[in-house]
């Protein structure tokens, strides 16, 4: 059993109206059939407008809700976990869930109004930035490691009144900590690694890393080939040099995997879509003891969500 914490399928699915998620479609990294192939228990996915959407607004993030509810939501084996209890629903049924978050606050342009409307619509975490500045805050790859703007305050304070998750996996570092000083907050990463392990802004700082442990915020190691090996082929026992690392700064019960399937067009050997997580789990299971491996695959994820989401 797997949770996976980022994935991109509504984006790729909003680009080609013809995809079909319940069925097996070439194109998609994770599919319905793929999860199940697979072991995908739960499968967080991201409203992430791409840069082509040049003025992006909440009509594009309520296609992406549309997609979900029309072409994913519509096979009833998958439920919209938005609390505890549809949580609960999902682990004692044959069923597989979805959580709805949103990458990049570009489209919501400032309104908290807007974000509220997007929680009743079932959105549970919110990552504020993408790559680069927003009206809110600034992202990893902004050499200027600008922190949020005074709009962004609000959004921190806002999501963390609604309860919605926190995702810190874009955020430039000085925002990071901007956001680890508010109390309460659910703050997590949903697709980042580890830069002692692989030097990439989009990696997470031994600080930072201590810091969601201390949090008790789930890390989920993400696919994308640089961002766990520098150069050359990348293979599944890549990813251990950045479950040792962080095992050895305390985080043993804090790692998951968040892969950003459909976010990428180049893999892992051997981990190249949602039904491969056999391969990574059969890894993992040579590697490690039964126990830590089923912590990463799926238990330290569903104690986060667990601990973080609302009860009903
Ligand atoms: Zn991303």
């Amino acid at each position: 059993m797997i949770i996976d914490a980022h994935c991109d399928v509504l984006m790729k699915m909003y680009r080609d109206p013809l995809l079909d998620f319940n069925a097996a479609e070439p194109l998609l990294d994770v599919s319905y059939p793929l999860m199940k192939q697979g072991g995908v228990k739960i499968q967080f996915m991201a409203v992430y407008l791409p840069e082509e959407i040049k003025n992006p607004d909440v009509g594009h993030i309520l296609e992406y809700v549309d997609i979900l509810h029309r072409r994913v939501l519509c096979n009833p084996d998958i439920v919209l976990i938005q609390s505890r209890s549809d949580l609960q629903h999902v682990l004692t049924t044959g069923k597989r869930g979805v959580l709805l978050t949103l990458e990049g606050a570009e489209g919501l342009r400032g309104s908290l109004a807007q974000l509220r409307m997007l929680h009743r619509l079932g959105l549970r975490s919110v990552g504020p930035a993408w790559n680069f500045a927003n009206w809110a805050v600034d992202g990893a790859m902004e050499t200027r490691n600008g922190g949020f703007t005074l709009r962004g305050q609000q959004l921190i304070k806002e999501s963390n009144q609604l309860g919605l998750l926190f995702d810190a996996s874009h955020l430039s570092e000085k925002a990071f900590w901007e956001a680890a000083d508010v109390p309460g907050l659910h703050l997590f990463a949903s697709h980042s690694n580890a830069k002692s392990a692989c030097d990439h802004p989009r990696n997470l700082t031994d600080g930072q890393i201590r810091c969601l442990i201390e949090r008790k915020g789930m890390i989920g190691i993400t696919f994308v080939p640089w961002f766990v090996k520098k150069t050359g082929s990348v293979f599944i026992t890549d990813l251990f040099r950045h479950i040792d690392h962080i095992c050895s700064l305390g985080g043993e019960d804090f790692i998951g995997f968040g892969s950003d399937f459909d976010g990428i067009d180049n893999y892992i050997r051997g981990l190249e879509n949602a039904g491969m997580y056999v391969n990574l789990a059969n890894e993992l299971y040579k590697h490690y003891t039964p126990v830590q491996a089923q912590k990463f695959l799926w238990q330290n994820g569903y104690a986060f969500l667990e601990r973080s989401l609302p009860v009903s």
